[in-house]
Parts: structure tokens; C-alpha cells; sequence
């Protein structure tokens, strides 16, 4: 039977709707069409080495010139660009601004055929360095209200490029969605004292049937009001509202508990396409009681349509707690 599921943040209710037929590794993408392995270098990428003239000039890099390990450079196709003014005008009674802000693009590793899933963890670490470090930098800027970091993984996830890489983009727009998400973590701060993300935690550790992983500092688990099959949550334990709170040491658990998270997906589910998305408060907030920084990852494996994009309510059609057993179960070291 359906039911109902109250998101514990965001009071949005989800339909988790098992559809009998199919059991988790159907969902396992199945590959069409040129299946040759991909190559190591591709002379014509302008993220691999040797082509780094092809990229506007890098902002950051880890390692030497001609032996770097992470580069980020501008994003060439950016939507935003920094050589604009983040006021807002009228247009009769309509709001616009320049397309103000800062794009970047973060090439992960030198190997065209790479991906987070396969790195070692101190690969992955260094993945995270470049992130923590262009979130610091880009939070500087006084016009920048909110930094959004996350990597698209596929063609269904919204990149055709093969080269693994993530994005950065900084903006002075802060969305009402997001303040609508704060509003309810402060009332629910509000109302019972406790940040509900710290609560929602914990509960989800007492429940344990959708928990993936609990590191030390760390918990991966597929939540009770999960959208989509597999849709994954990683959560620090300690309260902190802003991803650059983090202490080295949560740094290194990080880096190997994302890396076996990905390593699952990729192991369990094929490759699947993905969105990962790291969620902070926004850097002229300071740090929050109520707001918690998190990890989202989202496997495209199935499409919203009419019902979800009118109602705003999602089916999801693989509970959360198989997404979860699956995901233990598969083997990643
Ligand atoms: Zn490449
Ligand atoms: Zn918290």
C-alpha cells in the first residue's frame, strides 16, 4: 500500500509508492548505444592536461604546472559573469539585475576518464580542498550572498562532458525557496529549542533501517521522506550551519565516506547519473542554531512529471529503506 511522508524540514509530503515489479538493481542504468571504454586523455578536452591554454586562467591549483592534481578555472559558458553590478532595477513594475556573479568550474583530476567513485580518498580530499578553498574565496566578495557547489554527473543530470568535474557558482540572489527552508528550520529552532536537522539525525540513527553509513563525524543515509529512489543525504553530526565550519579531521572522514558513497552508486547502480549538491546557509547569515549544512545526492532515475511539477508532490516508487539496504549491501572499499 501507498502513503504519505511528512519531509521533517521542509512539512512537504512525498507518496512513497513501491511499485511491486521492480526490485533496486532494476534500476541500474542500462547502457545504449557506443559503449568503448572512455580514454585516459583526450587530445581535443580542454580540461586534460597539456590543453590547459584552452581554459580562461586558472583561479586555483594543487600541484606543480604541468603536474597539477585539481585545477578550477572561470566557467566559459557561464550564465553569471563577475564584470556586472548586482543592483536591481525596474522595468515598469517588473524586477531585473545584471546577470551578476561568479561561475567556476572545478576539473578533479588530470585523468579524462576519472570519476570520485573510483579516486583514492586522499584524491577526494583534494577534490574537497578546492571546494572548501573557492567557497572561502568566493565568499569574500561582498556582493556574493550565496555559494552553490555541485557536480553533475551524466547527460539526464545536465552535462555531456566527460571530463569529471564540479561547479561553483556564487550569487547575490538568494532564492525564496531557500528562505522558505530556513524559515521552517528556525520555527521548528523556534518552537522546541533544538536544530530539527540535529534532531532529524538523531532519529534517523534511532530508526537505523535507512542509514547507508555512520562514520564518526558523519552519517549517510536515505531520509524517511526521500523524493526519489536513492536519493542520499550525508550530514555531519556536530551543528554547523556553514560547510567552511569544517575541521580537517571532519575533512578526511569526508573525503572517504564520499567516496565509498559514489563508489556504491557506481558499483550498485551503473554509473547512474546524479546531481550532488552541497548545501550551506548563506554567507552573510554567520552561523545559524537552526541551520545545518548537508550533502544531497540525487540519482536521475526517474522523471518528474505532470503530477509532481502541478502538486509539488513527488512518488517515489523505491522506499527509502530498500535505496538503503540496497546501498549497504553493495560492496565499496
Ligand atoms: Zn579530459
Ligand atoms: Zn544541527
Amino acid at each position: 500500500m501507498s502513503q504519505f511522508r511528512q519531509n521533517f524540514i521542509t512539512k512537504e509530503w512525498v507518496i512513497i509508492a513501491p511499485e511491486r515489479a521492480k526490485r533496486p538493481d532494476q534500476f541500474a542504468k542500462k547502457f545504449s548505444g557506443d559503449q568503448t571504454p572512455k580514454p585516459e586523455h583526450d587530445p581535443k578536452c580542454p580540461f586534460c592536461p597539456g590543453n590547459e591554454a584552452m581554459t580562461p586562467q586558472e583561479v586555483y591549483r594543487d600541484g606543480g604546472p604541468g603536474d597539477w592534481r585539481v585545477r578550477v578555472v572561470p566557467n566559459k559558458f557561464a550564465a553569471v559573469s563577475p564584470d556586472s553590478s548586482p543592483a536591481r532595477r525596474t522595468v515598469g513594475r517588473f524586477l531585473e539585475a545584471d546577470g551578476f556573479g561568479r561561475a567556476e568550474v572545478i576539473i578533479e583530476s588530470p585523468l579524462h576518464n576519472h570519476s570520485i567513485a573510483m579516486m583514492t580518498t586522499d584524491g577526494v580530499k583534494n577534490v574537497l580542498g578546492a571546494y572548501k578553498a573557492r567557497y572561502e574565496e568566493l565568499s569574500k566578495d561582498e556582493n556574493v550572498d550565496m555559494v552553490t557547489i555541485f557536480r553533475n554527473n551524466g547527460p539526464q543530470a545536465g552535462t555531456s562532458l566527460v571530463h569529471p568535474h564540479s561547479q561553483v557558482i556564487a550569487t547575490s540572489m538568494i532564492q525564496p525557496v531557500v528562505r522558505n527552508l530556513m524559515q521552517q528550520a528556525l520555527f521548528y529552532h523556534d518552537t522546541y529549542g533544538q536544530c530539527p536537522y540535529c534532531v532529524m539525525l538523531e532519529e534517523e540513527l534511532k530508526q537505523k533501517d535507512r542509514i547507508v553509513i555512520e562514520g564518526k563525524h558523519f552519517v549517510v543515509f536515505c531520509f524517511f521522506a526521500s523524493r526519489t529512489p536513492f536519493e542520499t543525504r550525508i550530514i555531519p553530526k556536530r551543528h554547523n550551519s556553514h560547510f567552511l565550519g569544517i575541521t580537517k579531521e571532519e575533512m578526511d572522514e569526508l573525503a572517504e565516506i564520499l567516496r565509498i558513497t559514489l563508489k556504491k552508486f557506481h558499483e550498485g547502480l551503473n554509473d547512474p547519473d546524479y546531481n550532488l549538491i552541497v548545501s550551506s546557509s548563506p554567507v552573510s547569515d554567520g552561523e545559524l542554531h537552526y541551520d545545518h549544512w548537508r550533502i544531497t545526492i540525487i540519482p536521475r532515475l526517474t522523471t518528474p512529471a505532470g503530477f509532481e511539477l502541478g502538486s509539488g508532490i513527488f512518488i517515489n516508487i523505491m522506499p527509502p529503506e530498500e535505496s538503503a539496504k540496497f546501498l549497504r549491501g553493495v560492496k565499496a572499499d
